[in-house]
């Protein structure tokens, strides 16, 4: 599966893969956040009248937050949100998320992290996130592994993911090419972004959404978890070399 997968990827691009960095996505990769982020979006659109299941949040992640409530704005209102509601309805949001109990590291993050970094590769971390206690967390809980300036947040980049903009920056700001790095996915819309951009992509599906969705936006390779990942890193990063 692997062999292939990157075999693909090599024909389509005409390159072999020369792996220099690989960029990680943070909610569901690097954090167990995403279940937090569906249940305040569930909780404060619900609260506002409209019909949603909590699962169809994990369809938007990484989008913007007026993309996230237009498709309930439209269905129910035929219109755009306005900028003003757009804030105030944002700001429950944060609220109900701030509620939550803090999301741990997603189970064999760092041990992933750890494995790339020993294998003297640049860890980058390409995140649509500005949420400030996430990144703080990022060094408390991988100590050594991203540096101030390999990180691209949401304060960034003109264009959120699906757009290639922020995977494209993370390969500048590591000064590498598309065939010289992977990146580690998990929504719909950041597979969509690396791919875009170019990148051997992996989808670590470790949310609800239906592996085919994954699969229909462009990943070259789907694994079930970070778990996964680790244990099938070895034969990875052998196979690319
Ligand atoms: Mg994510």
């Amino acid at each position: 599966m692997i062999k292939n997968a990157i075999e693909k990827y090599q024909q389509e691009k005409g390159k072999k893969i020369q792996l220099k960095a690989v960029l990680f996505d943070m909610d569901g990769v690097l954090f167990d956040s995403m279940p937090n982020h569906t249940q305040a979006w569930h909780q404060t659109m619900t609260e506002l009248g409209f019909r949603c299941s909590r699962d169809e949040f994990y369809l938007y992640e990484g989008a913007t937050s007026s993309y996230t409530i237009n498709r309930y704005y439209h269905r129910v209102h035929g219109r755009n949100v306005s900028e003003e509601e757009r804030k105030t309805i944002y700001h429950r949001k944060t609220l109900h998320f701030n509620a939550l109990p803090i999301a741990d590291p997603m189970p064999y993050a760092l041990e992933v992290l750890n494995s790339v970094k020993a294998a003297g590769l640049i860890p980058v971390l390409v995140t649509g996130s500005g949420q400030k206690s996430l990144l703080d967390r990022l060094n408390k809980h991988f100590p050594g592994i991203f540096e101030q300036e390999l990180m691209v947040t949401a304060y960034d980049v003109h264009h959120g993911k699906p757009h290639p903009e922020p995977y494209l920056l993370g390969l500048k700001k590591a000064g590498v090419e598309p065939h010289e790095a992977i990146v580690v996915e998990n929504a719909p819309l950041g597979v969509q972004a690396a791919v875009a951009a170019g990148i051997f992509t992996v989808a670590v599906n470790t949310g609800p959404i239906e592996d085919a969705i994954l699969l229909k936006d462009g990943a070259n390779l789907l694994l079930q978890s970070m778990e996964e990942l680790y244990r099938n890193w070895e034969d990875i990063f052998s196979t690319i070399k």
